[in-house]
């Protein structure tokens, strides 16, 4: 905390207030809330990872159709990372504020689970999560984690136990539509809430990123945490630019105090 310069101070301390006295908060979590955490955002240049492949192409809904093995090799560093990563400080900060009796959702564009493993229980998964997988053929539903370890260890591609079609992890690939419920979830806790605080989103992915700007309209107070800015830092109430683990927590710890 000391180490951040002191604008950044004051806006946590500022954040830390609106984050007490709100009633209905939602936290809107994107790729920026995993980095910490060693998971790569593919979006954003210059992480090796992904520089083989155009991720739009390989991780979308038609080659996912047409040539599952190649969207299933391109998937593979990504399950590897995800499979060993670990929640941040700032997962379990908010984790700790629900564990406090300080409700609120959790709307995350990450399908890592990295909410669920820091012990969050309010958490609507817009993109989907790599916790299950469905057979495209049967619509059958499993547990990931038999199947993605064979996977990831030994490249086993995971195929449906009652029709052995290949399965297909949960997740929202390019040119798939938001899975409803979580869709329709999330745009029902940004209506209603008092305060929205975005964390490690750059807002630049829709329909998500059309989210803050209907609780503005509802006149709900925001709160951007983020390392580069995005289109809504000149409507937020406080902008904090910077390490989403650095200030998550601080904010966390000091509405607690508060
Ligand atoms: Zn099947």
């Amino acid at each position: 905390m000391n180490s951040l310069p002191a604008a950044v101070r004051d806006a946590i301390q500022f954040a830390a207030e609106l984050l007490t006295k709100a009633e209905h908060a939602v936290i809107l979590t994107g790729a920026g809330m995993s980095t910490p955490s060693g998971i790569p955002d593919f979006r954003s240049e210059g992480t090796g990872l992904w520089s083989h492949d155009e991720p739009l192409q390989v991780a979308s809904l038609s080659t996912f159709r047409t040539a599952p093995e190649k969207f299933y090799a391109w998937f593979r560093p990504l399950a590897a990372q995800i499979f060993d990563a670990k929640p941040n400080q700032a997962h379990l900060a908010l984790a700790r504020l629900e564990e406090k009796g300080r409700p609120h959702w959790i709307a995350t564009q990450n399908i890592d689970m990295l909410h669920k493993k820091a012990g969050s229980k309010n958490i609507i998964e817009m993109h989907g999560s790599l916790g299950t997988l469905s057979c495209t053929r049967c619509f059958q539903k499993v547990d990931a984690l038999p199947y993605l370890k064979p996977f990831v260890e030994e490249g086993i591609i995971p195929l449906c136990p009652e029709c052995n079609a290949v399965l297909k992890p949960d997740v929202i690939l390019f040119g798939e539509q938001l899975p409803q419920k979580a869709w329709f979830d999330a745009q029902r806790a940004c209506r209603s809430c008092d305060l929205m605080m975005v964390a490690g989103s750059s807002l630049e992915v829709l329909p998500v990123a059309g989210l803050p700007m209907q609780a503005l309209d509802r006149g709900a107070h925001l709160l951007i945490v983020n390392n580069s800015p995005t289109y809504l830092d000149v409507r937020a109430d406080a902008v904090m630019q910077g390490d989403v683990a650095d200030i998550i927590p601080a904010i966390v710890q000091q509405a607690l105090d508060g």
